[in-house]
C-alpha cells in the first residue's frame, strides 16, 4: 500500500508548515486527490490517521478533494475529460490523451491552532 508512504510525506509537509508558522496543533488537513494520481482516497484516509500518531497532526481530520482527471486528445486537439490513464478521447475515440490535471496530490490548506 503506497499510500503509507504518501501519507507520511503529506504529514512531513504539513509538520514543517506547522513549524514555519509556529502552530501547536493543526486540526484540519484539506487534501487534493487526482483521480489520475493512482491513491485511493479511503486508503489516504486511514494511513492518514496512522501517520499522524504523536505528531502536530494527531487526531486531525483529514478532508479530501478529490479532483477530476483531465487531457489533451492529441488526436483532436480538445481537452477532455479523462477518468483513467490511457483512456481513449470521450469525444473522438483517438490516441494519445496525455493527463493535464488530475495527476497530483496535494497539501492544499491547513487549519491550525
Ligand atoms: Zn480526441
Amino acid at each position: 500500500m503506497h499510500e503509507m508512504s504518501l501519507a507520511m510525506s503529506v504529514i512531513d509537509i504539513v509538520e514543517n508548515a506547522a513549524r514555519a508558522g509556529n502552530f501547536r496543533r493543526v486540526s484540519t488537513v484539506w487534501l487534493e486527490i487526482g483521480q489520475l494520481s493512482a491513491v485511493e482516497p479511503e486508503a489516504m484516509r486511514f494511513c492518514f490517521a496512522a501517520a499522524a500518531r504523536g505528531t502536530l497532526a494527531d487526531g486531525a481530520a483529514l478532508q479530501i478533494i478529490e479532483i477530476n482527471g483531465r487531457g489533451l486528445c492529441f488526436n483532436c486537439g480538445e481537452t477532455v475529460p479523462l477518468a483513467a490513464l490511457y483512456d481513449p478521447c470521450p469525444t473522438c475515440g483517438g490516441y494519445p490523451v496525455q493527463a493535464t490535471g488530475g495527476t497530483e496530490m496535494r497539501v492544499k490548506e491547513l487549519e491550525v491552532e
